[in-house]
């Protein structure tokens, strides 16, 4: 089994799936009961939010904790869209996001707010010219996700943050679902951002939202007093210390991660490049994490089949977005139906291995036989 997929989702770490074993025994109280057991478990949650924002090098960010990204998205988008209702109706998207954020804004689109999606260039990097035209004094949020999770292509946040700076009254929001353990960036410069913890080797139905205190969200989760106040539910302790635990090892171990999947980038690039009818879509502004190739002998949904089984797992397109025969994000970044129908993602890991590498591409050979 050759496994190609990271960034549909990552198998948790031994240390990790071990630690939460324990705290599952120790912590199990419920954070909002107010005897012993459970105030042990709400300095649980405590100490997790201090760890996360010490992970992220902020100061004193509130973390709201999540199943993952997908409702983290909802949260901020929905939330910071109807808390600010009063103040304007007109939101602004990257032209790349992921369906849990599109799905946010075609979701209020339809519930009367003006939707603007921002132009790319053709290296898909945002179109700051184009970016700023679209601001107007009824916008009060912009979500861009610094990594695309097709591509890998990443935007610059300092020149975005530059930007949305210059108008405070816009909550600047980035799914950061992907870049969070892969690249550095400096958290501080996004008001609110997602993250998952199934995405940095950490466990499923965890991740969280962090933002800034001063901003206020209406709720999209409704019921009683919890930990956070806008997201009602008894929360999952030993979840949320397994999300601070696995973005502790995510981010001390991202420069040494970094140039292991740097080295095994390069190498399948040079294999692939050795190849006929090949096109790479990733570009120089990919991270080294995600590889998008277009093979040009087969359609992507054959040869994702075929590869699958034989047993190697890799993605056509997203796996939030798989089973469609072409990828939209590839056709709008290519303007090309061809090169988005036999496009595939393969998703590298600091695990991923040369041998495994060099079966991929024997694989390729055998099939296109
Ligand atoms: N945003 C991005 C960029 C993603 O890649 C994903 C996962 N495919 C999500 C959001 C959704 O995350 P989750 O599975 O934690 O809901």
């Amino acid at each position: 089994m050759i496994y190609l997929d990271y960034s549909a989702t990552t198998k948790a770490s031994k240390i990790v799936l071990d630690k939460y074993l324990h705290d599952n025994q120790k912590y199990y109280a419920n954070p909002n009961s107010t005897h012993e057991l459970g105030v042990l478990a709400w300095k649980q949650l405590k100490e997790s939010s201090f760890r996360i924002n010490k992970s992220f090098k902020l100061e004193n960010h509130e973390v709201i904790y999540t199943s993952g990204a997908t409702e983290a998205n909802n949260l901020a988008i929905k939330g910071l869209a109807l808390a600010k209702i009063d103040q304007g109706k007109h939101l602004i998207v990257g032209a790349f996001e992921h369906s849990s954020v599109i799905s946010c804004f075609n979701y209020l689109a339809n519930d009367g707010f003006t939707v603007d999606v921002v132009k790319h260039d053709a290296s898909g990097l945002v179109d700051l010219a184009n970016l700023e035209s679209l601001i107007t004094k009824e916008t009060t949020l912009i979500s861009i996700a610094m990594v695309n999770s097709e591509t890998g292509i990443v935007q610059d946040l300092v020149k975005l943050s530059n930007l949305i700076r210059k108008y405070p009254y816009i909550t600047f929001h980035s799914d950061l679902t992907q870049a969070v353990g892969k690249i550095e960036l400096d958290y501080s410069l996004v008001d609110m951002f997602s993250f998952s913890g199934h995405k940095i080797y950490g466990l499923k139905g965890v991740g969280a939202l962090v933002k800034k205190r001063e901003i206020k969200l209406h709720k999209i989760i409704h019921g009683g007093k919890a930990f956070n106040e806008e997201r009602a539910g008894t929360p999952a302790v030993p979840l949320i210390i397994s999300l601070a635990n696995a973005l502790e090892i995510a981010m001390q171990d991202l420069k040494t991660n970094q140039v292991k999947v740097k080295e095994i980038h390069d190498y399948l690039l040079n294999e692939l490049k050795a190849l006929q009818d090949v096109v790479i879509n990733s570009n120089s502004f990919s991270l080294p994490h995600i590889v998008n190739v277009s093979f040009l002998k087969m359609k992507s949904t054959d040869l994702h089949q075929e590869y699958s089984r034989q047993g190697i797992y890799l993605s056509q397109g997203t796996a939030c977005a798989s089973g469609k025969d072409s990828s939209s994000i590839i056709q709008r970044l290519t303007n090309s139906l061809d090169l988005a129908t036999t496009s595939l993602r393969i998703s590298l890991s600091h695990k991923t291995t040369k041998a495994e590498i060099d079966k991929l591409i024997s694989t390729y050979k055998e099939i296109i036989k």
